[in-house]
């Protein structure tokens, strides 16, 4: 715990608007010593405490780094632009709201990215922790020694990763219950070694896109049609993209998704963290299925969630037993993708 963070809040939280965003200690928290782990995630969701606290997914993947020993998940949400303003004027980085560490201190900082218009926000909050925005900029390290957190980002935008290529180390590409096992072994296993190594080995994982590692090639083709009225792009490269290749002969030709069969027995939060004030989603989420039997051609979730993998009524009975128990909630969505 950060004792400076800890005492500039008393000083800034009274100034800005829902103070509750930012101090954590919300039922259901989990909380660990640090020096009791090996591994440390800031688990990050790049928009407002309100609009983060109703997303399931991130819910999912800090319990499933909680559920392991040596591990610990740490809550961070993008400041209100007050918030942030009166951040920066004390000096107060982006920090956990469980511990009120630095996130710059952490081992991984994690992003959900479920829509573009959260771009903008994960830049900030990249800046806001200290850290270099680009994760080429990353890789001299920390100016007093040590290693800037590897930036991993998942969620449904991850399939379309380029657009955010150039500031995050790894993209997870499809269901995460599975791979974050992985990527936490194979750290612990790679620790200490230069980050474009330990980035090398993440890249062997199946489904993950170390995006330092590959090129775009481009046709020697122009694309006639190209305009722009804007003349700060007049000189734009108007070669056609063709793909995305390897750029070193030791990673995966393709990145496959990542799939989790078994959702019936897929590691779920039946504890979710209940928050002070009020959220987008003031209830129990309740995932029945993943993916959706429509298929609609026009739809993002429907494409990338198939095939479509459903909970027996028995597991979501008692599923929803728990969550009632935990929460005191009396609402319930049934939700899916
Ligand atoms: S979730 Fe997508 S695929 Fe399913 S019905 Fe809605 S629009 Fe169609």
């Amino acid at each position: 715990m950060s004792a400076f963070i800890e005492e500039k809040l008393e000083e800034i939280l009274p100034t800005v608007s829902k103070p509750a965003r930012y101090v954590g200690g919300e039922l259901n928290c989990v909380y660990k010593d640090h020096a009791d782990v090996d591994v440390k995630w800031a688990v990050a969701f790049p928009d407002a405490y309100e609009i983060g606290m109703s997303n399931l997914a991130l819910s999912i993947v800090s319990h499933v780094i909680n559920s392991r020993d040596d591990a610990v998940a740490e809550r961070v949400y993008a400041p209100w632009p007050d918030m942030e303003q009166a951040m920066r004027a004390h000096g107060v980085p982006l920090y956990t709201l469980e511990s009120k560490t630095p996130v710059a201190d952490f081992d991984f900082f994690a992003f959900s990215l479920s829509y573009e218009l959260s771009y903008t926000n994960v830049l900030a909050m990249l800046d806001l922790a200290g850290m270099p925005v680009r994760a080429a900029d990353r890789d001299a390290g920390r100016p007093g020694g040590g290693a800037w957190p590897l930036v991993i980002a998942g969620g449904h935008c991850t399939f379309n990763p380029e657009p955010m290529a150039p500031f995050i180390d790894l993209f997870v590409i499809g269901e995460g219950e599975e791979i974050l096992h992985e990527i936490i072994d194979t750290w612990k296993a790679a620790r200490g070694l230069p980050r474009e190594e330990l980035l090398l080995r993440m890249a062997q994982i199946r489904g993950l896109y170390v995006p330092r590692f590959y090129e775009s090639r481009v046709s020697d083709r122009t694309d006639p049609s190209y305009s722009c009225p804007d003349p700060r792009f007049a000189e734009a490269d108007r070669r056609l993209f063709q793909a995305v290749v390897p750029a070193r002969q030791e990673v995966p030709p393709r990145v496959v998704r990542r799939l989790v069969w078994d959702v019936e027995n897929v590691p779920y939060p039946t504890k979710p963290i209940i928050p002070f004030i009020e959220v987008v989603h003031d209830r129990i989420s309740l995932e029945v299925m993943r993916g959706c039997t429509r298929g609609c051609r026009f739809c993002q979730a429907g494409m990338i969630t198939r095939p479509v993998r459903e909970k027996s009524p028995r597991r979501l009975m008692e599923l929803a037993r728990q969550l009632v128990r935990s929460t005191g909630h009396e609402d319930i969505s049934l939700v899916s993708l």
